[in-house]
């Protein structure tokens, strides 16, 4: 008999761990699916673990994970990966926004031979307007440069356990889990659900937080930005040619005088673009300095006695 181990990241989810465990673990018996339900904890300032260790005292398909700190989702989703033992890994939401009768679904997908089954958003639930906007801004540039549309993508896959084992290959520390399940290829397919509503407790992203996700995604995904400081220094240095020759032909003529504007705006302009560049390439000798550290994904306090 296939186990399926579901990986849920929870960070400050005290008010959902009961009834989330309650219902993943109701509708995958009901489907007489083997499980294990793997809580990850992100340094949790709650008592979301302490609640997962009562749990797992109970009932033996329960495991739980606690980080030294908060590490965020994607350490979560990686720390999951890492200790799941299933045949195939899933990774869902605490909140219960995305729908448990979905992993059913993906299963059903899976034991048809298929090796990753991808959540894709029908819509997106409620979001505020700013919100919209940015994340309109970022999936529209992601998309563009993977080639798939990211904007209805989620962390929400099954995954089959080679896929797993590749993704645990991949040595760097920045990773971008939505991403990643569609690079290292395999047999996919999609899934669309409907995003519910958070039953309890509130999002854990700010604004700020999610304007640092983007940028540190798509460096840590592309050097696009890169290419993209090469692409303004071409662009200044044809610019220059030609501001150049009508400099030269204006000196020649006698009639070069005016023009301290023109030298004005020139140095706003060139001092902006070698501004942005250095800051683009600033901030990818920064992702290597971290690469470069080795330093670990999440570190691990405790785990329940059920490892
Ligand atoms: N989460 C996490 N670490 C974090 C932030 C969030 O493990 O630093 C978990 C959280 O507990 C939840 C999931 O990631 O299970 C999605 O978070 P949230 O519901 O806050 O995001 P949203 O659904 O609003 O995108
Ligand atoms: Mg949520």
């Amino acid at each position: 008999m296939s186990t399926l181990s579901v990986i849920i990241p929870s960070y400050n989810e005290e008010s959902n761990i009961e009834r989330t465990a309650e219902t993943i673990g109701r509708i995958l018996s009901e489907a007489q699916i083997e499980y294990e339900l793997l809580f990850v904890s992100d340094g949790s300032s709650d008592k979301t673990y302490e609640l997962v260790c009562n749990l797992a005292k109970r009932d033996a398909h329960i495991k739980g994970l606690e980080f030294s700190r908060n590490f965020g989702k994607e350490a979560t989703i990686f720390a999951g990966l890492s200790c799941a033992k299933g045949d195939c890994c899933a990774v869902i939401d605490c909140d219960l926004q995305h729908p448990p009768e979905t992993l059913v679904e993906m299963y059903r997908l899976w034991e048809q031979g298929y090796e990753v089954i991808e959540g894709i958003k029908s819509s997106r639930g409620k979001e505020g307007l700013i919100h919209k906007m940015f994340v309109g801004i970022f999936y529209g540039i992601m998309s563009k440069l993977m080639k798939i549309d990211m904007n209805a993508t989620s962390d929400f896959k099954l995954m089959d356990r080679k896929v797993v084992d590749a993704l645990l290959t991949l040595n760097e520390k920045n990773t971008f889990f939505r991403a990643l399940s569609f690079w290292v290829g395999f047999k996919s397919t999609t899934v669309t659900f409907d995003v519910q509503e958070r039953v309890a407790g509130k999002s854990k992203w700010s604004f700020t937080s999610l304007v640092k996700y983007a940028i540190s995604n798509t460096t840590s995904f592309t050097t696009a930005p890169l290419q993209f400081v090469t692409f303004i220094g071409v662009i200044m240095i044809i610019f220059s040619v030609v501001l150049g020759v009508q400099t030269l032909v204006k000196y020649f003529m006698g009639t070069a005088v005016e023009g301290f504007t023109t030298v004005i705006l020139l140095l706003l302009i060139i001092g902006g673009c070698i501004m942005i560049s250095l800051g683009i390439i600033g901030h990818y000798l920064s992702r290597i300095f971290d690469e470069v550290k080795g330093r670990p994904r999440y570190i691990i306090r405790n785990k329940t006695d059920n490892f």
